[in-house]
């Protein structure tokens, strides 16, 4: 496997791909963008590039911009050498992981703001998050020319937020979104499940047994959002440790709360426990 250290470089390894799989082949190169502390969710997208693409890159980058001033930046986990490895066993045949030098070269001063969409949900309580996630995704996009790029659903307004940005700018690159992978008690995978104590590990899974209790309400036929989100609440009241964030209906596509739970709605909770902000969600069936 490959570790590509610049743009140039990237562009010059999917290039390559491209004419070895024939230089009209619409499944060339996959990327699967990513801030490294790789676990099985991020596997599992890695799987799914490896499977539709013939070549597949995964990209490392603790990226600056999507974090506050009071955020994590610094201490965020980083496990570069059991990356290389988890990527290489999944079949990836790069990884690309610049400098933050290289991707913001100094003075950069070129942003992109998915408006309307980018102050919703973790948008709201993470001024700027969504601005620097849709900056740097545009960036590795259009250095790795890639066909498909893959994203996890556990990171739902994000998708949205990169969907809308992939067709807005015309990047031509397909978003393909992966299953959320939990671990076998329900917990959404996530590099940050690694700051829990185990006390807070435990009250953890408050999130997706509010998902599931929503799920299940909608499954019997509950489609009012006050309802969905009242009982949401309730299993969050029960672990009073647990600070929730927010809780949302909302319309996957615009991020917009909804009145009705419609086929296709988002539920999504995110929830601070200590320091450690969680997220978590459904696509409402
Ligand atoms: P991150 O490294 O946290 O920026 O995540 C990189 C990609 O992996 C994003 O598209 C995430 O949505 C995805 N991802 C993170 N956790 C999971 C999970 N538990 N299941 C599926 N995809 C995930």
């Amino acid at each position: 496997m490959e570790i590509l250290r610049t743009v140039e470089e990237l562009r010059k390894w999917s290039r390559k791909a491209r004419r070895r799989a024939g230089a009209h082949a619409s499944n060339a190169v996959g990327l699967v963008p990513t801030m490294g502390a790789l676990h099985a969710g991020h596997a599992s997208l890695i799987r799914a590039a490896v499977q539709s693409c013939s070549h597949a890159a995964v990209s490392i980058f603790v990226n600056p911009t999507q974090f506050g001033p009071s955020e994590d930046y610094e201490r965020y986990p980083r496990t570069f050498v059991a990356d290389c490895e988890l990527a290489a066993a999944g079949g990836a045949e790069a990884v690309f992981a610049p400098s933050v030098e290289e991707i913001y070269p100094e003075g950069a001063a070129t942003f992109v703001d998915v408006k309307g969409l980018s102050n919703r949900l973790d948008g709201a309580s993470r001024p700027g998050h969504f601005r620097g996630v849709a900056t740097v995704v545009t960036k590795l996009l259009v250095a790795a020319e890639s066909d498909k790029a893959f994203f996890g659903q556990k990171d739902a307004a994000q998708v949205a937020v990169l969907r809308r940005m992939v067709r807005d700018l015309r990047l031509g690159t397909e978003v393909v979104v992966c299953p959320i992978v939990r671990e076998a008690d329900g917990l959404a995978l996530s590099s940050r499940n690694a700051y829990l104590s185990k006390e807070e590990r435990k009250q953890a899974l408050t999130l997706s047994r509010a998902v599931r209790r929503v799920e299940a309400l909608v499954k019997h036929g509950e489609r009012r959002a006050e309802v969905l989100i009242a009982a949401a609440r309730v299993t969050f009241a029960v672990e009073p440790a647990v600070r929730v964030d927010y809780i949302e209906l909302v319309d996957w596509a615009t991020l917009a709360p909804v009145e009705t739970a419609a086929p296709g709605a988002l539920f999504a909770v995110a929830a601070f426990l200590g320091e450690t902000r969680l997220i978590d969600n459904t696509i409402l069936g």
